[in-house]
């Protein structure tokens, strides 16, 4: 899943990182700073979800572990938790708002909108206790402020489901803003258009 996010741009080289819930005490996460183009399965560090005391793994787990615990510990009925360095989604990360779904979103598995955690600087306990602070229990999927996004899914495959929806969304959120800036000089509008289109067709 790391490759597939690093060659879809939602991974920028070693940022980005995965939890995954083993059991109702564990959980496994992606090891710290490693290029997942040589990331091996013995990489992965199995941590106790309540302490986040090493359990097995010889790497340093991802300094986001606090984060994906907290994700896993709030929502028990949701097995991976993902963060990423997306492009789009984390422009929208720069203007400090709330993320709405598009209209016609299925909003029982995503929750009413994507939320916002306050800036705090990545892999700081400051960071987790935003985290702590604004989490949810209807709300799955969370703008970091002026950073990336975080969202937990049933199990991988859904949580990289949601991550594509959150690219979708803030590239519909991002025209729209842009659209309706009406003092916006028209030359500046369609260039900044015309890289946003570019952002959204690289992704996968
Ligand atoms: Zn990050």
């Amino acid at each position: 899943m790391c490759r597939y996010f690093a060659d879809n741009g939602y991974f920028a080289g070693t940022g980005g990182n995965i939890g995954v819930r083993v059991d109702n005490r564990l959980m496994a996460v992606t090891p710290s700073a490693t290029d997942y183009y040589s990331v091996r399965a013995e990489d992965v560090v199995i941590l106790d979800i309540e302490t986040l005391d090493v359990v097995e793994g010889e790497k340093t787990p991802t300094i986001e572990k606090g984060l994906h615990a907290r994700m896993l510990r709030m929502h028990p009925g949701r097995n991976a938790s993902v963060h990423t360095h997306q492009p789009i989604a984390s422009a929208v990360a720069l203007l400090h708002e709330i993320l709405p779904w598009p209209r016609g979103s299925d909003l029982k598995t995503l929750g009413p909108h994507v939320a916002l955690i306050p800036y705090k600087p990545s892999g700081t306990g400051m960071l987790a206790k935003a985290f702590a602070k604004a989490l949810r229990p209807d709300i799955f999927a969370y703008l970091l402020a002026s950073h990336g996004v975080i969202c937990a899914g049933a199990d991988l495959k859904t949580a990289t489901g949601m991550i594509r929806k959150i690219e979708a969304a803030s590239a519909i959120h991002l025209r729209d803003r842009i659209k309706k800036r009406v003092n916006l000089d028209k030359q500046l509008q369609a260039f900044i258009l015309n890289i946003l289109d570019k952002a959204e067709t690289k992704g996968a």
